[in-house]
């Protein structure tokens, strides 16, 4: 019974992924993604059915369009598959209670995230405002340890980035600080920091490497958005025994 729900979550969480491509793609450009059929970015033909099953068709297909046999982007199968095990990681970390509801909109909101911000290097305004009324009042009926570490967190968070704004000049943008609001709320003071340090440590140490490789070149400007990502997610599941640990070891 616990492997057929585990089973159904992860092929939930592959349409829900299939889903966020979608709407990470179409909202920064003010598509409609509700009635609309997909089509073939390169050639515009509409997608049948078979052609439209999350991570298979992409596979079956060897990931060119059946069509024109363009290549279709790895963001796909890659966002779909992602949502796919982070649906299943939230089961399996918190089991049935409320807060699984907070998870699982926690990591739709940071798959749509990171489709519009490696594709346009936008954060939706969009996405927050819809995801922020509901973050609000889950925290209002699970509230963290202490309650207005909710509160803190959102000012700090957004604080830190509103600072580095200030002093950097473009390095990183509104959308990140007010992504790094939600984050506090959801995550709390202490988590949104730890979220924080480890955004910079992944953008540091993966930008080098993508300079070392030539795959970038200096001072091109990269999207934040997928490293706060990451780091959003590994802070919200593992963020407690990281704190925890760091502060038994030093
Ligand atoms: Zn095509």
């Amino acid at each position: 019974m616990e492997v057929l729900f585990i089973v159904f979550l992860f092929i939930f969480g592959l349409i829900f992924g299939s889903f966020f491509n979608v709407v990470g793609l179409r909202v920064p450009k003010e598509e409609p993604f509700a009635n609309d059929r997909s089509r073939c970015p390169a050639c515009s033909k509409e997608l049948a059915w078979y052609e439209l099953i999350p991570v298979i068709s992409f596979m079956l297909q060897g990931g060119k369009c059946r069509s024109c046999k363009s290549k279709i982007s790895l963001l796909y199968p890659t966002v779909e598959l992602f949502t796919g095990i982070l649906f299943v990681l939230c089961y399996m970390q918190l089991g049935f209670q409320l807060e699984l509801l907070t998870a699982l909109l926690f990591i739709s909101m940071l798959m749509i995230i990171f489709v519009s911000d490696i594709r346009y290097m936008l954060i939706p305004n969009k996405i927050l405002l819809f995801f922020l009324p509901a973050f609000i009042i889950l925290r209002i009926i699970i509230p963290l340890e202490p309650w207005w570490s909710s509160v803190a967190g959102a000012l700090a968070g957004s604080g830190i980035i509103f600072v580095i704004i200030l002093l950097s000049r473009g390095g990183m943008g509104a959308g990140d600080m007010k992504l790094f609001f939600l984050l506090g709320i959801v995550l709390g003071t202490k988590k949104v920091l730890l979220a924080f340090f480890f955004a910079c440590l992944f953008g540091a140490v993966i930008g080098i490497i993508l300079m070392l490789l030539k795959i970038i070149r200096r001072k091109q400007p990269v999207p934040f958005g997928p490293y706060i990502v990451a780091a959003a997610v590994i802070t919200y599941f593992y963020g407690e025994q990281i704190i925890h640990w760091y502060f038994l070891k030093f």
